[in-house]
């Protein structure tokens, strides 16, 4: 049994999370192969040190006095091995990122420093191999991703090796520049060293015990989901539910590999298992809620609009020459409606109005902003009977006026437009008759 354990920035933010990862790697023998993020906030309030390595980065680029900053770099990371007793010196390091810093060596590597700084650290903590992403995650040189190079050198390097760590969030080109995937990205490294060990399972650690139902800033305490589908997954997160980052999911995904979310202050928690396929029957028929506001929609009328061929076409026609993506498409016999971002749409409205007009010369175009959609996932919803049923009593319920309904012919979400106002209420109202009422 192989797994890649990645800990995310709170769960290595101080000695004391160090202690406690400590013992969840050594709990278990198969927890092989270690992805650290840099050390995150202590305490609400707190600068994670990526935050501090940009900003110091920043002071450098600008020909300010940047060493005060760096100290207090060196300060959170000597922190740490002084709370874990080890006998470590980072000065080499220290020296090398001031020159390099010194000669502008760019805000990617500046950021991946403190990846590499924690590796370091976990490395001599655990007694394990130290391997720098710089040698093993490839970048294009215009900072693009090279997947299948990165799985080559990892899984010849991981090949023979007993154990490691393998800082996440940054790799390089071949010509040695440091490159970093976008913010949260060492989920995209633990991912990709688990593909390349052909990982039993690839353990997420962070600070909430799983994926949760839906929005805690929205229902309070909502339950953790036991386990969900790549493809419910991305619905989610796509609607803006947030767990892991987004690109992770794809190389565990081409080798079928489970991702586990743990929660390192409640390892005794089993967490969230994303799989790609299983029989397991969710608990409640509804897998997960998530939602976003800020949309607007643009309806067109025209009579007989069923009968013209090509007239949906030339609708989304107009969207793409103005760059504006869309988001569901209901129609009916002689209207269609299209729903866009808001905040994309609204400067160009004007131009896609007229646009609209010499495409298809509609009887009538009319737009409602400050909507917002509702996304309620679950691959349960195929076999069960109702659903659409009670999701929708209870928003009558709870006085929500429903302006759409878009259910995908996968029968694994129905998404639901509501005002923006609305928006809260109606989630807790579809939490409430799925999850407090138990089926
Ligand atoms: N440290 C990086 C960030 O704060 C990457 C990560 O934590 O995954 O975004």
């Amino acid at each position: 049994m192989k797994k890649v354990v990645k800990f995310g920035g709170s769960s290595l933010a101080n000695a004391e999370q160090f202690q406690k990862v400590g013992n969840i790697i050594r709990s278990d023998e198969s927890r092989r192969f270690v992805v650290p993020s840099a050390p995150g906030k202590r305490f609400s309030g707190d600068t994670k040190v990526t935050d501090m390595l940009y900003r110091c980065y920043e002071a450098a680029q600008e020909g300010e006095d940047f060493i005060n900053q760096l100290k207090a770099i060196k300060d959170r990371y000597y922190e740490i091995i002084r709370g874990l007793n080890l006998n470590l010196s980072l000065e080499e390091e220290f020296n090398q990122i001031k020159t390099d810093f010194e000669l502008q060596a760019g805000r990617e590597y500046a950021a991946s420093r403190g990846e590499f700084l924690n590796g370091k650290i976990m490395a001599a903590y655990l007694g394990y191999e130290f391997i720098d992403a710089a040698d093993v995650i490839r970048f294009h040189r215009d900072g693009g991703f090279d997947p299948e190079t990165t799985n080559e050198l990892l899984s010849k390097r991981l090949f023979r090796c007993e154990n490691a760590v393998i800082p996440g969030f940054y790799g390089a080109s071949a010509d040695g520049i440091v490159k970093t995937f976008s913010r949260g990205g060492s989920d995209v490294t633990g991912s990709l060293v688990a593909r390349a060990i052909k990982a039993d399972m690839y353990e997420n650690w962070t600070d909430v015990s799983g994926f949760l139902v839906t929005d805690p800033r929205i229902v309070k305490d909502p339950v953790a989901i036991e386990s969900i589908t790549y493809r419910e997954l991305r619905e989610l997160s796509y609607m803006g539910a947030t767990v892991l980052h987004e690109e992770a999911i794809f190389p565990v995904r081409k080798e079928g590999i489970p991702i586990n979310i743990r929660n390192t202050n409640k390892p005794e928690d089993e967490g969230t298992y994303i799989v790609e396929s299983t029989c397991r029957k969710p608990k409640y028929t509804i897998t997960g809620i998530a939602g976003k506001k800020g949309f607007c929609s643009i309806s067109v009328e025209k009579s007989l609009m069923n009968n013209e061929i090509g007239f949906g076409r030339k609708i989304l026609q107009v969207f793409e020459d103005q760059g504006i993506s869309f988001e569901h498409m209901p129609s009916g016999i002689d209207t269609m409606t299209v729903y866009v971002h808001q905040d994309e749409f609204e400067q160009k409205e004007q131009q896609v109005i007229a646009g609209i007009h010499r495409a298809v010369q509609p009887d009538l175009v009319e737009m409602e902003s400050d909507l917002a959609l509702i996304a309620v996932v679950g691959r349960g919803m195929k076999s069960t009977r109702g659903t659409a049923g009670r999701i929708f009593s209870a928003l009558a319920h709870a006085n929500v006026n429903v302006k759409m309904i878009d259910q995908g012919s996968s029968e694994l979400n129905i998404i639901i437009g509501v005002e923006d106002r609305d928006f809260e209420t109606a989630v807790r109202a579809i939490y409430d008759i799925f999850v407090m009422t138990q089926c």
